[in-house]
């Protein structure tokens, strides 16, 4: 192994990549740097963070923490998206509207407990799942679209500098990726790494349509030189539900596998901690990613912390059991060997 390649290239290489997904749309700034001095205590390659100045600072505190106590730092990665995209949106209600007497299901719903009585909705907090939409007897809950055009991120991206960019696409958006690509390559970055996510969820194709749709794209991404990691959406923003969304990340990479274009595939949408036991460990991705699942299992550290008005950092015996848990996580996969 080349000895000057950095541990998150190594990784790739090796197929033993993890990345933590922060949320392309949570801006709940306190729980991101946390997240990030955890995760990337506990060893992941990559951290995955929205294009927004005041998350990637959060990220960046956790990252500089994990540096200056572990000597080591995950690459920070920043999503767009080439069209609208349920990771880049959020809910929204007038809270005002709400009879009294309300048993609020919304609430009750709510992964990340974003929705108060006084408030409604807490942006910040709210990181588009789209549980709540349905849930209102009186429909009062709407999506909002929280995507940047291409001309507003290519200065974003330029003033935030990231290590590692992802494209969020979808099958029969090939113009606008081509399009987002170009936006990218014309502004001033120097990143190590593209990842491009995409899957069929919510969209009536077949397996082979969506081969095709990579293929298309990575013909494009061979005129800038990129050979990108694939990132398999399974079943988005689901990693916190359980079983069947890990089995649902799973089952799209073993159907595209043996017909997908060259390049790392890393697993997403839907996985947890149930998902390692569904491989079979002579055959594995080359890298895994995990959001809510990550999340869930150091949320209530996370919120006894905010709750005390500290870092989960300055809590050791909360540190040291989040810390357990996030390891637990991640540790089989950091031993993965994928087949690149
Ligand atoms: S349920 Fe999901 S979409 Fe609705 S407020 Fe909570 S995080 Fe946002
Ligand atoms: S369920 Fe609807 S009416 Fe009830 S609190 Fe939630 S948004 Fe308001």
């Amino acid at each position: 192994m080349d000895q000057t390649l950095s541990p998150s290239e190594i990784a790739l290489k090796k197929g033993s990549w993890v990345k933590l997904i922060c949320g392309a749309s949570n801006q709940d700034l306190p729980s991101i740097s946390d997240l990030c001095a955890l995760y990337g205590t506990a060893g992941v390659h990559c951290i995955d963070v929205a294009a927004d100045i005041a998350v990637v600072n959060a990220a960046r505190k956790g990252l500089d923490w994990v540096e200056s106590h572990h000597g080591t730092r995950p690459w920070l990665m920043v999503s767009i998206s080439d069209g609208e995209d349920v990771h880049f949106r959020k809910a929204w209600f007038d809270h005002n509207l709400c009879p009294s007497n309300c048993p609020q299901p919304c609430q009750k719903i709510c992964p990340a407990k974003a929705i108060t009585n006084k408030e409604g909705i807490n942006e910040n907090q709210c990181y588009g799942c789209g549980r709540c939409l349905n849930s209102c007897p009186l429909n009062l809950i709407e999506e909002k679209n929280t995507n940047l055009a291409p001309k507003e991120f290519g200065l974003l991206l330029e003033s935030i500098q990231p290590d590692a960019l992802e494209i969020h696409t979808a099958p029969g958006r090939v113009e606008e990726f081509k399009t987002t690509l170009d936006t990218l390559f014309k502004a001033n970055l120097n990143f190590k790494r593209l990842a491009i996510s995409c899957g069929i969820e919510g969209h009536s194709i077949s397996i082979h349509q969506l081969a095709k749709e990579l293929w298309e794209r990575h013909a494009y991404l061979r005129i800038y030189n990129q050979r990108p990691i694939w990132q398999l959406d399974g079943k988005p923003m689901s990693g916190d539900i359980g079983l069947g969304t890990a089995r649902s990340a799973i089952k799209l990479w073993q159907d595209i596998l043996p017909i997908a274009p060259p390049g790392p595939l890393q697993l997403a949408g839907g996985t947890n901690t149930h998902s390692i036991n569904y491989l079979n460990s002579n055959k594995r991705p080359e890298g895994i990613a995990f959001g809510g699942g990550a999340r869930k299992i150091v949320q209530p550290f996370l919120q006894v912390a905010q709750d005390k008005n500290i870092s989960l950092t300055e809590w050791p015996e909360g540190w040291n059991s989040a810390l357990e848990q996030a390891k637990q996580l991640i540790n089989p996969w950091l031993s993965s060997q994928g087949r690149a």
